[in-house]
C-alpha cells in the first residue's frame, strides 16, 4: 500500500520508505491511502480471538500487501509479549491498562512493532542502520528497549544532563548490546537539535545510515490501533456491552494514540464517541469548542507526556476528516483538566475503589464521569504505570503506598553505561562517527 503526506505537495511512497523516513519530503505525515473496513461479522465473534489474534488482523488491513503474512504473525506476535486487559473501575467505567510492557507505557506497543518491522526492511542491507533518537524521558525507555538486541540496528538515545527521572535513565542507561546513551550538556531542545543537524548533515548521511524513531512514524502509531480492538472484544467477552454503546477516552498529547483509534473505528470498530481528555495545554480542546486551531508554547503540568503545544498527530486527524470541523466534533469530545484537578480525581478514586491511576490515565476516568449517560459503557486508556510517577501519585496519597514494580526495579538495579558530550554538534558528529 502507498503512504501520501498530509500536506500533499510530495509524490505517495512505499510502507518501506514511509517507516524509514519518517517524515515526508514536505514535512507532512505520511497516511496510508486506503483504511480498509472490517466485515461487520467479524465483530460478531471478536470476542472468541486472542489479542495476539486479533491484533493480526488489524495488521494485515494496513501491511498485509507489503509484508508476508507468515513474517507479520511473527512481528505482531513478538511485539506483543504482554496483555493489554481491561480492568473495572467503577460500574460502567473501564481502565484499559496499556503499562504491562517493558517500560510500563503505552509506547512499548507502538516502539516494539516498529523496530521489528525496521528490522525486516532492511534485511540484507549491508550495514548497520543508526535510530537516533532525543528525548525528554518517556520516549528513550520505550524506543531504547524496544529495539533492544533487534540486528542490524543501532540506537543512540540523547537526554539532557539533570532533567530525566533516576527510573527514567536507568530505563535507557542500563540495556547495552546496541543501546549508546548520550548525556548532553544542555536542556531537551539541545538534544532535539542535534538529532536534527545529524539527519541534515551531508557528511555523516554519507558514511552512516541514520533514520528517526519519531512518534509520528506510520510503524510507530499504526499499531496502536491494535489493543482498541482488544478492548472491544474483552468488554463484549465480559458481557459488559448487552446493547451499550461504547465510548473510548484517551488521555492526548501529540495526538498519536487517539488517531490510531479514530483509525480503528474508520476499520469499522463498533465505538460511539471518542474523548480527547487534555490536561492544562488544551489546544484540542479549544479547538472543539470554537474550530480553531491555535497552537502555543506547552506548559508544564504533573501529566507531563500530554504537555505538548501543537500536537503533530492532529494534522492526521484533519487529513481524515477533510479539515472538516463538523466531522471531527461529532466524532470527538473535548474534556481538560488542571494539575489541581488531577490530584483531586486521583484521590477520589483511590478513596472510593482502591484503583490507583496515574496522573495521565486520570484525565481519561474523570471526562468518562463527566460524559457517560445511561446505555453506555466507557473504557479509558490508562497509559502509564502508577509508579512512574511515584512523586505526583504519592503526594497524593501518601507516601510510601506505590509500591516500584519488579520490571522497574531491575532496571534501577542494572549498572549504568552513560557518554558525556556537550552541546556542540561538532562533537557530536566526530562521536558518532569514532
Ligand atoms: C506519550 C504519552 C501520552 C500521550 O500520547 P499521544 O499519543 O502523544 O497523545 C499520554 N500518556 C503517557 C503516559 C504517554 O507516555
Amino acid at each position: 500500500m502507498k503512504y501520501y503526506s498530509t500536506n500533499k505537495k510530495t509524490n505517495p511512497v512505499s510502507l518501506k520508505e514511509a517507516v524509514v523516513k519518517g517524515l515526508a519530503n514536505d514535512n507532512g505525515l505520511f497516511m496510508p491511502e486506503r483504511i480498509e473496513k472490517f466485515d461487520p461479522s467479524f465483530f460478531d465473534s471478536i470476542d472468541r480471538l486472542p489479542f495476539q489474534e486479533i491484533a493480526f488482523e488489524v495488521a494485515k488491513k494496513f501491511f498485509g500487501e507489503d509484508v508476508e503474512d507468515e513474517k507479520l504473525k511473527e512481528i505482531v506476535f513478538d511485539t506483543l509479549q504482554f496483555d493489554c486487559p481491561v480492568v473495572q473501575v467503577t460500574g460502567d467505567i473501564w481502565s484499559l491498562e496499556l503499562f504491562h510492557g517493558p517500560t510500563l507505557a503505552f509506547k512499548d506497543v507502538g516502539a516494539r512493532f516498529m523496530a521489528r518491522l525496521l528490522n525486516y526492511f532492511l534485511r540484507g542491507n549491508n550495514g548497520e542502520v543508526n535510530v537516533l533518537v532525543a528525548t525528554s524521558g518517556d520516549t528513550g525507555s520505550a524506543v531504547a528497549n524496544g529495539f533492544l538486541g533487534v540486528d542490524g540496528i543501532h540506537v543512540y538515545v540523547l537526554y539532557p544532563k539533570g532533567k530525566v527521572s533516576a527510573i527514567q535513565e536507568s530505563q535507557f542507561t542500563t540495556l547495552g548490546q546496541n543501546i549508546t546513551a548520550i548525556e548532553v550538556d544542555g536542556v531537551f531542545d539541545d538534544c532535539q537539535r542535534l538529532v536534527k543537524t545529524a539527519f541534515l548533515d551531508e557528511e555523516l548521511n554519507r558514511k552512516m545510515q541514520l533514520t528517526s524513531a519519531n512518534s509520528i512514524n506510520v510503524a510507530r502509531f499504526l499499531p496502536q490501533a491494535f489493543y482498541y480492538f482488544n478492548a472491544y472484544a474483552r468488554l463484549k467477552e465480559k458481557g459488559v456491552l448487552k446493547g451499550a454503546e461504547l465510548v473510548v477516552s484517551v488521555p492526548s498529547g501529540n495526538f498519536g494514540n487517539l488517531t490510531a483509534g479514530l483509525f480503528g473505528y474508520e476499520m469499522g470498530l463498533p465505538v460511539n464517541r471518542f474523548i480527547a481528555a487534555n490536561n492544562a495545554n488544551d489546544i484540542v480542546f479549544e479547538y472543539l469548542q470554537t474550530g480553531d486551531y491555535k497552537p502555543r508554547p506547552s506548559v508544564e503540568t504533573i501529566a507531563n507526556a500530554m504537555d505538548v503545544g501543537d500536537p503533530s498527530n492532529f494534522a492526521r486527524i484533519l487529513d481524515l476528516y477533510g479539515h472538516s470541523h463538523e466531522k471531527i466534533s461529532q466524532m470527538l469530545k473535548g474534556y481538560r483538566y488542571s494539575d489541581e484537578d488531577i490530584r483531586k480525581i486521583i484521590d477520589k478514586v483511590y478513596r472510593n475503589t482502591g484503583y490507583l491511576l496515574d496522573p495521565h490515565g486520570a484525565c481519561g476516568y474523570e471526562s468518562l464521569e463527566e460524559y457517560l449517560s445511561e446505555g453506555q459503557v466507557g473504557v479509558f486508556l490508562e497509559t502509564a504505570h502508577p509508579a512512574k510517577f511515584t512523586e505526583t501519585v504519592e503526594g497524593v496519597i501518601g507516601k510510601g503506598n506505590v509500591p516500584l514494580p519488579g520490571k522497574l526495579a531491575e532496571f534501577m538495579k542494572g549498572e549504568k553505561k552513560i557518554f558525556r558530550l556537550g552541546k556542540d554538534f561538532e562533537g557530536f558528529k566526530s562521536f558518532l562517527l569514532g
